[in-house]
């Protein structure tokens, strides 16, 4: 294809063209010449994964600096589920940022970190007395959930699972799983932390939920001692680790062991909360109640702003300064955290993830069905997956995988990876994507299969 002479969008959001459309090969000369200034100016430590630089995006694209538009089946790793650039939220961000970009809420109160935190206590699981608190990244939201817990309990041990992801800070890479890319090299890792085995259907066989649990509380009474324990970590379904959907009963067991031994429950929602899942928060679908929550990543339409939300005791019984930081709770921020929950009221986006569950799953399902590389289909709403394996076994296949991926972003579609075996497929598309983007974007992933 040749490259032509076009007027690039200065306005993103929905009111870009919604179509998949190839001007130029991939990546284009005006993003081959940025990644090169990439390279030369960034660490190599920070990689990228599809070869071109964004110009605009709204609904369900990205469009490039070549003018290039891409079906976004990724939201920014589950970020702009409401929409990127959506309107509400870039209004309510150019207001804000109008009237005070900062004061420090721990020198200044303003009255969107507490709307943020009205808002979290009233969508979050429980009808209990609530507080909450803002950070700026995920893993900030996870060390400190683990601060308030040990606080609250005077106990430092604290129980996460395999597949678990929690961020890349040093406490939270102790909590997460993956030695590479997120681990490798960076030790030595925060002590008391105590990895349990988790609940892995397509990897377990016929162990029940309540079976995996039965396992894993042994070994926290085997191996740590339950009343040395300040929390239990675990993301209700597993976002980096491949989109793994705990048997039934798991997690309500799980829940029940950490209410008898005095244990902070703690889930990390920062990649299943916000309608992700078609529910607020992926927990309702087992009718679990979390002692404190983590959110972040959907919360705020692309804006940087996390949380920890959860029983007033235990965020109470922080003593005062405990918590805290320059820039938690930032005024735009919360801003743009209220347009974007305004829009996933207002436009019923749970609603919409489900829709996007029964329109993905069944063809997702007839993909598998025809070719026994893809081991199995899973997820819940708009975070779907396929594991992808060597034919007839469960021997994990990275290589088929990134191929399908790359294919897919040399043919328009922004498509991610994950999964401790590097071999899952996975789908977030932002809740705004046309149903003709969502379908013509599993096209290319069947092509890309036919390909490989
Ligand atoms: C992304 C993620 C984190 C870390 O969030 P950052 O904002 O990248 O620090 C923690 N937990 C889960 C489940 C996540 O998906």
């Amino acid at each position: 294809m040749t490259a032509i002479d076009q007027s690039l969008p200065v306005i993103g959001g929905p009111d870009l063209p919604q179509v998949r459309r190839l001007v130029t090969e991939i990546p284009g000369p005006r993003s081959a010449s940025l990644l090169a200034r990439r390279s030369a100016a960034v660490s190599a430590g920070v990689s990228g994964t599809v070869p071109i630089f964004a110009q605009a995006a709204g609904g369900g694209v990205i469009v490039d600096v070549d003018g290039n538009s891409f079906i976004d089946l990724g939201s920014g790793i589950a970020v702009t589920t409401v929409g990127n650039a959506n309107p509400e939220v870039a209004a309510r961000v150019s207001e804000q940022a109008a009237r005070l970009t900062h004061t420090c809420f721990m020198v200044v109160s303003y009255d969107g970190y507490v709307e943020v935190c009205e808002q979290l206590n009233r969508l979050t699981p429980g009808d209990h007395e609530k507080r909450s608190a803002l950070f700026n990244s995920g893993a900030e939201a996870v060390e400190n959930a683990v601060k308030i817990a040990r606080a609250a309990t005077k106990r430092q041990a604290v129980i996460v699972f395999e597949h678990g992801y929690h961020g890349r800070t040093n406490l939270t890479m102790a909590l997460t799983a993956k030695d590479m890319p997120y681990k490798h090299s960076f030790g030595p890792f925060a002590p008391e932390v105590y990895r349990m085995p988790m609940s892995y259907p397509f990897r377990d066989g016929d162990v029940s939920g309540a079976e995996m649990a039965a396992r894993a509380t042994l070994r926290i009474d085997k191996e740590v001692g339950a009343d040395q324990v300040a929390a239990i970590i675990i993301e209700p379904i597993q976002g980096e680790g491949g989109f793994i959907v705990p048997a039934p009963g798991f997690l309500p067991a799980i829940r029940e062991y950490a209410s008898d031994n005095g244990i902070v429950f703690v889930a990390d929602e920062i990649q299943t909360g916000f309608c992700r899942t078609g529910s607020w928060f992926a927990c309702e679908h087992e009718g679990i109640v979390p002692d404190l929550i983590t959110t972040a990543k959907g919360m705020a339409g692309g804006l940087p702003l996390a949380a920890v939300t959860g029983r007033a005791e235990l965020m109470n019984a922080v003593h005062p300064g405990g918590l805290g930081g320059t820039y938690g709770g930032n005024p735009v921020a919360c801003a743009a955290a209220l347009g974007a929950m305004q829009s996933m009221e207002e436009q019923d986006l749970n609603s919409r993830a489900r829709q996007i569950e029964s329109l993905m799953l069944p063809r997702l399902r007839a993909l598998a069905a025809a070719d026994p590389r893809i081991g199995e289909i899973r997820g819940r709403g708009a975070m779907l997956a396929m594991e992808i394996v060597k034919a007839g076994t469960k021997d994990p296949d990275s290589a088929l995988t990134s191929a399908v991926a790359k294919y897919c972003h040399g043919h328009g579609v922004v498509l991610l990876t994950a999964g401790t075996y590097s071999n899952v497929i996975r789908f977030l598309p932002p809740l705004t994507i046309p149903d003709e983007l969502l379908t013509e974007g599993l096209d290319v992933v069947a092509e890309a299969f036919a390909a490989n």
